[in-house]
């Protein structure tokens, strides 16, 4: 089962998926809300997946493996995220960030297994250089973080941003089955059938982004 759990200054969505015992979070920004749904929930945290490494995603992740033992999972190229308030970005907002080791890295093409779900790991930069999309086909999903969003894209000007590769994610995100639902870092989930006809990006200058 999918939880939407909006939390953070930013109100980043943080996922949480799980089958009755365990559960895996995608992008914990706040480690005390993840915790009131395990403990409400009696469940077992047994891994951390984050789509990239700003602070509003991955705060939370160093406390629940702290509290946990979760592993943490992020791309090599984001990794640095997890390290440093200034990579993250959180050096920008109040408060204080508690830095974290990777547990694991994932890259495109590997698949990881939590909670009884399987996500394959699409490297898809842009956003971030290590930003990734995790899809899982069985589900019907993917956690696109800041890549794609309902309607709209990632912003490409902070740190290790890049336009062209943000489309050529997008793009390959679209690639995937149209009914296959897009979870995003913010706001409402949208589908692959929705942004191919009304995702605004797929229209600046026509299609040139892809020739
Ligand atoms: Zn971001
Ligand atoms: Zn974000």
């Amino acid at each position: 089962m999918l939880l939407t759990l909006p939390m953070g200054p930013l109100g980043a969505n943080c996922y949480l998926w799980e089958n009755g015992t365990d559960a895996a979070a995608v992008d914990p920004s706040d480690a005390e809300a993840v915790q009131s749904v395990l403990k409400e929930k009696n469940l077992r945290l047994t891994d951390v997946f984050l789509t990239h490494r700003h602070f509003d995603h991955l705060a939370g992740a160093a406390k629940l493996r702290q509290e946990t033992g979760c592993a943490v999972w992020i791309h090599p190229l984001d990794a640095d995220g997890l390290k440093s308030a200034r990579a993250s970005h959180a050096d920008r907002m109040p408060g204080t960030f508690v830095p974290c080791e990777p547990t694991a890295l994932y890259e495109d093409g590997d698949t990881v297994e939590a909670a009884g779900l399987r996500l394959s790991v699409l490297h898809t930069p842009g956003h971030t250089a290590g930003g990734v999309t995790l899809v899982s086909d069985a589900e019907g999903l993917a956690f696109t973080g800041d890549t794609v969003f309902f309607e709209g894209v990632g912003r490409t000007d902070l740190a290790t941003g890049n336009m062209r590769a943000l489309m050529e994610s997008l793009s390959r995100i679209l690639k995937l089955p149209e009914d296959t639902v897009l979870y995003p870092g913010h706001g409402e989930p949208t589908t692959v059938a929705h942004e191919s006809a009304f995702n605004p990006m797929l229209h600046y200058r026509g299609h040139s982004w892809f020739n």
